[in-house]
């Protein structure tokens, strides 16, 4: 039913249309063409013009003959860098870039699974509930498109990201992250004519970070100081210095927590660093930028969408494993809004790098699994 040639086609199509994020145009021309011939009825939002890219997010609707909630599959048309003439090259049945670039597997094979699942569907007139298909743009820029993505255009209240490594392989839970970055002022002075009149601030972050807690804290939550930058030269004792870093938990308490902990010590280490200068007291100063990165992604694995997935992995013969992922994607955004959202693996590897690839066999396997995912809700 799935037909390995068409898929291969579609693939080499895809990725040799350079799509960057924020210079989404070429594909999503392309994409609102494809998806026109496989009878979708298309809109693109006002993202675009709101996070400064070329194209806005891609939404398409596909009537079933089905009655039934519609399901929501998505995926995102951006990729990373080095992006610019990207060619694909097939070798013993494996995608890989020709040249200094990635491929852009991620997420164009998710892209190209949802067509040829599309196309078996009409092909073998298989009545289906209405789809709704969000193809996102900026996903790889903390997940810009999702998050300005007009909701209200959707009715869906569960669905499929096709959007991770491996093949049978259901992504239900993903932690929630928040950023940080933590100013710290102390006071400059000569280092070797007046210490005693200076606030150090490399010392108020090194003890800071020396009775921080960082790396795995447990099972479901991360934390890392990442970057810092401070100090003008030897002989000044350094005024500035900046700390980035980051939390992540799934769970939504701990995430909170955990952050606070962080910055809370911080403060303490702050307000400990006074010095008294000709009977004023001197005082060091922090700022806190923070930014709440996503909301956490936790569908239960008894929820309707796990199970038809299971079901359909089943009939297949291919057990499907649950697992939970490190980072964000755009599920975390659609869970947010209350849709339920996991994601499947379509076969993609070595992402984000140019070593990226991907089996033809494995975008075979993940398209078939979506048909009958699809013929099954
Ligand atoms: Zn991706």
């Amino acid at each position: 039913m799935v037909n390995k040639q068409r898929i291969c086609d579609e693939f080499i199509r895809q990725a040799s249309i350079d799509s960057p994020s924020y210079k989404e145009a070429d594909i999503a021309k392309y994409l609102e063409k494809r998806f026109k011939e496989l009878g979708a009825e298309i809109k693109f939002d006002d993202a675009g013009e709101k996070i400064g890219s070329n194209s806005g997010n891609m939404i398409a609707r596909i009537s079933g003959y089905k009655n039934g909630a519609p399901l929501l599959l998505s995926a995102h048309m951006d990729t990373v860098t080095p992006a610019q003439g990207v060619k694909p090259v097939l070798k013993d049945g494996i995608f890989y870039s020709a040249g200094e670039t990635i491929l852009g597997g991620d997420d164009k094979s998710g892209i190209v699974e949802i067509i040829e699942a599309l196309e078996v569907l009409q092909e073998q007139q298989i009545p289906h509930v209405p789809l709704e298909i969000v193809i996102s743009i900026c996903e790889e820029q903390g997940l810009l498109g999702a998050k300005q993505l007009d909701f209200t255009e959707l009715e869906a209240k569960h669905g499929i990201a096709l959007d991770t490594r491996g093949v049978d392989i259901i992504i239900n839970r993903a932690p929630a992250a928040n950023r940080f970055k933590i100013d710290i002022s102390g006071l400059e002075a000569h280092a070797g004519v007046c210490p005693e009149q200076g606030i150090s601030a490399i010392q108020i972050a090194s003890r800071s970070i020396s009775r921080m807690t960082l790396g795995r804290i447990d099972a479901e939550t991360t934390a890392n100081i990442g970057t810092i930058h401070g100090g003008l030269a030897s002989n000044i004792i350094p005024s500035q210095v900046s700390l980035r870093g980051e939390v992540r938990s799934h769970n939504i308490n701990k995430l909170r927590q955990q952050t606070e902990l962080i910055v809370g010590i911080v403060e303490e280490e702050v307000n400990k660093a006074k010095i008294i200068v000709a009977d004023v007291t001197k005082t060091a100063m922090m700022a806190l930028e923070l930014k709440e990165d996503f909301s956490p992604m936790a569908v239960a694995e008894d929820a309707q969408i796990i199970q038809i997935m299971k079901d359909a992995g089943a009939a297949l013969n291919r057990p499907q494993k649950i697992q939970a992922a490190g980072g964000g994607s755009d599920a975390n955004i659609f869970n947010g809004h209350g849709i339920e959202m996991v994601i499947m693996a379509t076969g993609m590897e070595k992402v984000h790098t140019i070593d990226e690839q991907i089996a033809l066999d494995d975008m075979v396997k993940a398209s078939e699994l979506l048909v009958e995912i699809i013929r099954r809700t």
